[in-house]
């Protein structure tokens, strides 16, 4: 944060009330579409090893069902279940739904970690790059100060140029929240199948980008108190996922950087909407009424 996010965070603390403690904690989630925690066992993955060794994790975290990538991915940032959130299947759109949201934030839309944020703490610089167009829906985008489609006008992202913006945003602006989500490891499921040696190749490569993104809050100079989460929506089985097997439900969760234990196994249980509980309770945010999810509070120290 800069002079002026620190002044402002000042001017603000009356405001923030008592269940919120201004901070100077960054945080960065990292979502990976359809990176198994067999994935992670069975490639290469060298900067996840590191990660895992000098942070807090498990490879036994659940998504909800259907195992599918809105649904999930919904979760992962509005701290809530399926029947909440409404975001049932991919087809979800924000005029064509079946189940509703049960409460909306500041769109009309089941309220996200986004919306909450710049809610509560106005001052925080807030971004979310993409490779899944399609993930922009499900947030509320009015929240943003950077969106990696409207900054670039592009139709299409593919990893890289996810990842190539993700690092000049962090090293120009210093986001306190963002999020990024790459999308390659499940193309490379759906087309040679989970496990296949292409599939192994997508997770060893997300590896090597999430490496980058670390490198960028080094040159940044925000490593030391950014908090890196990295996650996924869901797993696969064979060239598919949507179904309720274990293979396709449990997702990684893995927490590193500022405050985080150390080579901390986490043996509670963590279900993919504790992950925007998790962001809150980093930023001191107040969760809404509705959230279900808890901050996993054993990772850190
Ligand atoms: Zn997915």
């Amino acid at each position: 944060m800069g002079l002026t996010g620190v002044m402002l965070a000042i001017g603000d603390s009356h405001e923030l009330g008592a269940n919120s403690h201004t901070n100077n904690k960054k945080v960065i989630v990292i979502g990976v579409d359809g990176m198994s925690p067999s994935g992670i066992r069975n490639a290469p993955t060298p900067v996840l090893d590191s990660m895992m060794a000098g942070g807090a994790y498990t490879m036994n975290a659940r998504g909800v069902l259907p195992t599918s990538s809105s649904p999930n991915w919904k979760s992962m940032v509005s701290g809530s279940a399926t029947e909440q959130h409404g975001v049932t299947s991919n087809k979800w759109q924000r005029d064509k739904f079946v189940l509703p949201p049960a409460t909306t934030g500041i769109e009309e839309i089941y309220p996200t970690i986004f919306g909450l944020a710049r809610e509560q703490r106005p001052d925080l610089k807030i971004g979310a790059i993409y490779d899944w167009k399609g993930f922009g829906r499900l947030i509320e985008r009015s929240a943003l100060d950077y969106d990696g489609y409207q900054a670039t006008g592009k139709e299409e992202l593919d990893e890289d140029e996810t990842i190539q913006l993700a690092v000049a945003y962090i090293k120009e602006e210093q986001p306190d929240l963002l999020f990024v989500h790459l999308d390659h490891v499940d193309h490379a499921g759906h087309q040679d199948g989970h496990g296949s040696p292409h599939y192994y190749e997508a997770v060893t490569k997300a590896d090597r980008l999430i490496g980058e993104i670390l490198e960028a809050t080094k040159d940044a100079d925000v490593f030391d108190e950014t908090v890196f989460i990295v996650s996924a929506d869901h797993g696969g089985v064979g060239t598919g996922h949507g179904g309720e097997s274990l293979d396709e439900i449990e997702i990684p969760f893995l927490l590193f950087g500022s405050g985080v234990k150390k080579n901390y196994r986490i043996t509670t249980q963590v279900m993919i909407y504790d992950n925007a509980a998790t962001v809150a309770f980093i930023l001191g945010l107040t969760q809404p009424y509705s959230w279900i999810g808890r901050p996993v509070k054993s990772a850190f120290e």
